[in-house]
């Protein structure tokens, strides 16, 4: 049998990056996956190709900072598959900027799609996992949520306050055997690293003891563990994954 094998996935921003590796991880592990984003011809995209060794794959718009959408995430995904097992808050913007150059639009983005939307997912699903009497609730944080980061006040303060949501929910939701985790990732390769410059890449890859990036496979192997059974006992831990950078 398959590590997750029966469970449902709802994966927040899974059409590409670490989302995606998340989703393709969990889909040959046996579960049931319902890629969430805002595009979508992407999630079009990302459906077609996992449901070639996975039929029970669906897609689902939406926006996780419009509770609406949310509510429609959760209702659908029921009326699919009938349980939510696992939730993994992936879904993330930067907009980087030097504090005395950042607008309020940069601040309130990056608050709204990082925390207030792993807020409401977790909130409304977290109503499900309830009545199950079990679930597992991922949220992917970032190094800089620990260290801080010159140029990324706002990403640094909702990744910050992702760990702190993490372990504050967890204790709220353990007595309902619903287990609340976060990885916190260092310099991983996807679209929102590549966009940086060559010389911020060379500097992060010099503060890497490894000397490599991470890729989204290494993070999917933890987020596997993290949501499968082997982590029963584990809660409210934000897990470093970054080569040995912090
Ligand atoms: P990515 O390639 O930019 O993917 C992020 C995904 O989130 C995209 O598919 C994006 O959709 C989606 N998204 C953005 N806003 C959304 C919203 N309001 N509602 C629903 N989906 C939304 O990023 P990544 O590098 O894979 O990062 C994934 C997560 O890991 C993020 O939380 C990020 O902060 C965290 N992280 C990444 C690294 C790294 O080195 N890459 C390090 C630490 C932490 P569209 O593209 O369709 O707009």
């Amino acid at each position: 049998m398959k590590r997750l094998s029966g469970k449902t996935a709802i994966i927040t921003g899974s059409v590409r990056g670490i989302g995606k590796g998340i989703a393709e991880k969990f889909s040959e592990s046996g579960a049931n996956i319902v890629i969430v984003d805002i595009l979508q011809e992407e999630i079009d995209k990302t459906v077609s190709q996992l449901k070639v060794s996975n039929p029970n794959v669906i897609g689902i718009k939406c926006d996780i900072t419009q509770e609406n959408d949310v509510e429609n995430l959760v209702e659908k995904t029921m009326g699919q598959f009938q349980s939510i097992d696992i939730l993994v808050n992936n879904a993330g913007i930067t907009r980087d900027k030097l504090l005395i150059r950042m607008t309020l639009a940069d601040w309130e983005d990056v608050i709204k799609v990082n925390l207030t939307g792993t807020f409401l997912c977790t909130q409304k699903v977290s109503k499900i996992m309830m009545k199950q009497r079990k679930g597992k609730i991922l949220n992917i944080a970032s190094v800089v949520g620990i260290m801080g980061n010159a140029g990324q006040s706002n990403y640094s303060a909702s990744k910050g306050g992702i760990i702190a949501f993490t372990k504050s929910v967890a204790k709220e939701l353990a007595p309902r055997n619903i287990n609340v985790n976060a990885i916190a990732p260092g310099f991983i390769k996807t679209e929102m690293t590549d966009r940086l410059p060559d010389e911020v890449k060379e500097n992060y890859l010099k503060s890497i003891p490894f000397r490599n990036f991470g890729d989204t496979q290494d993070v999917a192997e933890l987020a596997l563990f993290l949501c499968s059974e082997e982590s029963d006992y584990i809660t409210g831990q934000t897990i470093v994954i970054d080569g040995g950078m912090i």
